[in-house]
């Protein structure tokens, strides 16, 4: 990530009075991942080939599970009413596995720019899918003036990585013109702010995690109901002028991972508050419905 994006990320992150601890921490963190990159050899994010973060192999392996994006909001039970109609609909480049879900999971933590490549091209296929006609039934069209909304990072998991891994992936699209056509970035949404409490004991689990003593409790490791409790009332507008600025106004909203889509539809509640028109979501992976426990017992993912 350069310089302007890390700025604009961290600006995105510090609210007073507590923005300058945490813009010190998010600094703090990134030159210990600096320092760490240049005494820890560098690997295949997938399949641990050395000396590149992705090797071609595994990166044409995750080209070609992105290639066909698809409808997947059935797989997200917080995106389904009890009778199995869609209440958001939602696409995907490909499915949370193989060399996708081990680069997803290498550039959440490290924010490695060659897989930052790979990624955002994923994303765009799968916003392209979305908003224009490659999907069947994709129910959503673009008519000019669809707004690209990101959903923010935490303000702890910020904390814990010093940025914003989906945030660098939509401004990356919007700033190479790959966004697709009549569309916009609008990073419109924040988290609520946390509690300086929350702050400290996420500073604690990254500080554990660095020991070998932390247990990787993300958020794919949460049941169903926890999670849905953890993100509820968790966004809001950015600011009263992007408030008004929404009314009426038709999203897109954009998350890396699909699991249960509470944050999806948590997002959405906020959007629509603000008089917007979510018309669906498009997210780079799914998980399947059969792998959700799995995925969500698993202790090294963390997709918050
Ligand atoms: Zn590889």
């Amino acid at each position: 990530m350069d310089r302007a994006e890390l700025a604009e990320s961290a600006a995105r992150h510090a609210a007073p009075p507590a923005g300058a601890v945490r813009r010190l921490a998010a600094a703090a963190l990134k030159s210990w991942s600096e320092l760490l990159s240049l005494v820890v050899p560098v690997e295949c994010a997938a399949c641990l080939a050395p000396d590149t973060p992705l090797c071609a192999p595994c990166a044409r392996s995750l080209r070609r599970a992105t290639a066909a994006p698809r409808r997947v909001e059935e797989h997200a039970p917080s995106l389904m009413t009890y009778d199995g109609e869609p209440l958001l609909h939602a696409v995907a480049a490909g499915c949370y596995r193989g060399e996708l879900a081990h680069a997803v999971l290498a550039f959440k933590r490290h924010g490695t720019p060659a897989l930052a490549a790979e990624l955002a091209s994923a994303l765009a296929r799968s916003l392209k899918a979305a908003v224009g006609s490659g999907v069947p039934r994709a129910g959503f069209q673009a008519r000019g003036g669809l707004w690209i909304v990101p959903v923010p990072t935490s303000t702890a998991a910020f904390v814990r990585r010093g940025f914003d891994p989906l945030g660098l992936l939509v401004a990356r699209l919007s700033r190479e013109g790959r966004l697709p056509g009549g569309t916009a970035r609008a990073p419109v949404l924040r988290r609520r702010r946390q509690r300086i409490h929350e702050l400290l004991s996420s500073a604690v689990s990254a500080a554990a995690e660095w020991t070998g003593a932390g247990h990787g409790a993300g958020q794919k490791s949460l049941r169903r109901g926890q999670r849905r409790g953890r993100v509820a009332g968790s966004f809001e507008v950015r600011g009263s002028r992007a408030r008004r600025s929404l009314a009426g106004r038709r999203i897109v909203v954009v998350d890396d991972v699909l699991t249960t889509g509470a944050t999806l539809r948590e997002a959405t509640r906020a959007l629509e508050d603000a008089g917007a028109v979510v018309l669906g979501a498009a997210v780079i992976c799914f998980v399947p419905v059969p792998e959700h426990q799995h995925a969500e017992d698993s202790q090294s993912a963390d997709t918050e």
